[in-house]
């Protein structure tokens, strides 16, 4: 397995094999690898060529230096599983100061509205450093088709704005959430939960199949009230926030149009530690 840290070697090797018409896919990731980023991980490989998974923890998306610094850093770990799951996969690992040719910055963005919903709102120059690091990702690796999860489906939306914005040739491909078998999705911050908090952390994916199973029956008021219920008196999560929005423009919906189609996003503190999940509705 390869393993490049600089942008000029990752490109002069990608250039080598580009030239015997390789399809080039990628997975970026911020490391700390389970089997959720492993699903994008095995898409990616059987659909190209060669598949690139870059590891890198962007500094530029964190509106929390106490997030930013817990996040856990695990590159050797992360070698050895990518290295079990196939040889031919390369990795990316560059610094910041190489990958932003200099301190990190974020560009500013107009992702047509989508960077100002829920994410966007709690995280405020979240989508920023976001569209940034995937913009200096994508002009490294410039490969046919990148894999991002839709536990991310706001980041995923946004991604595809970036690249019609940025004119990347590149093929945005959405992958399913993977889940542990009690429901949670896996997430590189469930790590840094406490056992109790792990053991309960199903009641987050359990309260969004009830809001789906009564989608269509209860209003949008009804269901938002269920989900505050839930969570207002729980000794371990706090909701942040719940939201059922429309999947095109992500805006928050109050009522519902049959020919739409809908999901319902929900962000939880277990102390610190923040965790996001959603689903398709319909
Ligand atoms: P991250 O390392 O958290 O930035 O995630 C890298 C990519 O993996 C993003 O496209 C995420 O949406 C995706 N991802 C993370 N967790 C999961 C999961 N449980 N299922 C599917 N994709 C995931």
């Amino acid at each position: 397995m390869r393993v490049f840290t600089t942008v000029k070697d990752l490109k002069n090797y990608v250039q080598s094999k580009r030239e015997f018409s390789f399809k080039i896919g990628f997975v970026p990731t911020m490391g700390a690898l389970h089997l959720g980023h492993i699903s994008l991980v095995d898409k990616c490989l059987k659909d190209n060529d060669l598949a690139i998974v870059s590891i890198f923890v962007n500094p530029t998306q964190f509106n929390n230096s106490d997030d930013l610094d817990n996040y856990p850093r695990t590159l050797e770990r992360d070698v050895e599983l990518l290295k079990k799951t196939s040889k031919n996969i390369i990795v990316f690992a560059p610094s910041a100061k190489n990958l932003y040719n200099g301190a990190p910055k974020s560009i500013k963005y107009d992702f047509n509205g989508l960077e100002n919903e829920m994410e966007g709102k709690y995280r405020l120059g979240h989508f920023n450093g976001v569209g940034t690091v995937l913009k200096f990702l994508f002009e490294a690796v410039m490969p046919n088709r990148a894999y991002l999860g839709e536990k991310d489906f706001q980041q995923l939306q946004i991604v595809k704005k970036l690249v019609e914005i940025e004119k990347f040739p590149i093929e945005i491909v959405g992958c399913e959430i993977y889940r542990e078998s009690d429901g949670l999705a896996y997430s590189s911050r469930n790590e840094r939960l406490t056992k109790l908090q792990r053991s309960e952390a199903k009641i987050i994916f359990e309260t969004l199949l009830k809001v789906k199973n009564k989608f269509g029956i209860k209003n949008v008021a009804t269901l938002n009230e269920m989900v505050s219920q839930v969570f207002e008196n729980h000794k371990l999560f706090e909701l942040e926030y719940f939201e059922i929005a429309n999947v095109e423009n992500l805006k928050t919906a109050r009522d519902i149009d049959a020919s739409k189609k809908y999901r319902a996003f929900i962000a939880v503190f277990a102390d610190k530690v923040r965790l996001i999940d959603n689903i398709a509705l319909n």
